[in-house]
């Protein structure tokens, strides 16, 4: 390519918001967000989903919008006279917007007009959008919304909500300083994107936007419920450095969600690092496997959960039995099958014998109620008295 045409394809690259997005600084030419308020304000039906016109003729109508009538047949003309002088040019531009979009992780096609305006609001100058924001009418942010809130629960469109964080990524004017003169709903939206959660979008959030700024930082955890200053360490973690976001409090560091759950076997902490892990990660990981008794006498085993953050092993028997003596009571049949199954899964592989046992009969009461052949209440009371027996017979071992 010489470099007139070079020139020429860059000059109108940049007046292309289809194709600026992916540069990740200002456009000169009107945005697609401006247009869009413009063309809301102006009650005047413009199809910018038309993927088949350039966004060029589409800019062009709504900054003519204005303009009195008289013109328009002008102005058409015109435009007939420029379409058919740079055709050619078009062409070029759309392949190149096929070869972006499928780096995007998907297929050439048809970008709606909520997606493009997530897009802008991803790709362009804070500060601008945060200015065409507020000229947006609701129905169309809320279509925005909708469109970001569908993309994060479809798992099939993982790879388009990747490409989009990976957007954000490369940007290097996301500074407190910048974020701090946010839109409050652009502000929901870059943070929505970035944690993948929806509940960012809500009308509801009642968080500072000093919250959402570092939450959107990685400075502080994106749990609502936790919100902890980020890293919650302060020793040199590998998991915590390693996984920008990542909070010890209240994360697992095999999955990397959050969960808030108490009083279950399911969800458990290192007494050494106080990192917590899902046992149904653990067990994915081979993790969670018999080791050499850290309390019984030498030569035993028992089943341990090996944590990855500081290698520590942390016994589950005693874990186990402490959740079932102080909770069970409580639970209703549904979380007791709950678990009932999660226990005779951490035991399965058990070497020593109260392991085996316990595996035996949370097995057992799993399928008695499961099946509804013994009332919970009933089944609540063996478990007990299993544990209690097993307490008789054995000295206590502490986690
Ligand atoms: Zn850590
Ligand atoms: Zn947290
Ligand atoms: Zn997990
Ligand atoms: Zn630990």
């Amino acid at each position: 390519m010489d470099l007139k045409a070079k020139n020429s394809l860059l000059a109108t690259f940049s007046e292309n918001p289809k194709l600026d997005l992916f540069s990740g600084k200002d456009s000169p030419g009107k945005t697609l967000l401006e247009k869009g308020a413009a063309c809301e304000k102006g009650k005047e039906a413009v199809d910018s989903e038309n993927s088949n016109q350039d966004e060029k003729w589409v800019e062009r109508d709504l900054l003519n919008l204005s303009e009195s009538k008289g013109t328009a047949s002008k102005r058409q003309a015109e435009e007939d006279f420029q379409e058919s002088e740079k055709r050619p040019k078009l062409e070029t531009l759309k392949s190149n917007l096929r070869i972006l979009e499928s780096k995007d992780g998907g297929k050439p096609r048809k970008i709606s007009r909520p997606e493009r305006i997530l897009r802008e609001i991803l790709s362009e100058s804070i500060i601008s959008i945060a200015q065409t924001i507020h000229e947006l009418p609701e129905e169309t942010l809320e279509l925005t919304k909708e469109y970001l809130r569908n993309l994060i629960s479809t798992p099939e469109k993982k790879a388009e909500l990747v490409g989009l964080q990976n957007r954000l990524e490369m940007r290097s004017d996301l500074t407190k300083e910048t974020l701090s003169k946010c839109h409050k709903d652009q502000l929901k939206i870059l943070v929505a994107v970035r944690t993948s959660l929806k509940s960012f979008l809500s009308r509801n959030i009642r968080l500072p936007m000093t919250d959402m700024i570092e939450i959107f930082l990685f400075m502080r955890c994106r749990n609502m419920n936790c919100k902890s200053l980020l890293p919650v360490d302060d020793y040199d973690c590998k998991i915590c450095s390693g996984n920008k976001g990542f909070c010890s409090s209240c994360m697992c560091p095999i999955c990397l969600n959050f969960d808030c759950a108490s009083n279950t076997c399911s969800w458990i902490d290192c007494d050494v690092c106080s990192h917590w892990c899902h046992v149904a990660c653990g067990m994915q990981k081979n993790l969670i496997k018999p080791g050499p008794s850290l309390k019984g006498p030498s030569g035993t085993t028992e089943m341990q959960i090996h944590y990855i953050g500081c290698g520590h092993a942390s016994e589950m028997f005693g874990f186990v039995k402490d959740v079932f003596l102080c909770c069970a009571k409580e639970w209703g049949p549904e979380t007791l099958i709950k678990e009932l199954d999660c226990v005779r899964k951490i035991f399965r592989g058990s070497d020593d014998s109260r392991g085996k046992d316990l595996h035996i009969k949370a097995e057992e009461l799993f399928i008695r109620l499961q099946n509804k052949m013994m009332p919970a209440a009933d089944v609540c009371n063996t478990i007990l008295w299993f544990f209690n027996v097993e307490a008789l017979n054995t000295p206590p071992l502490s986690r």
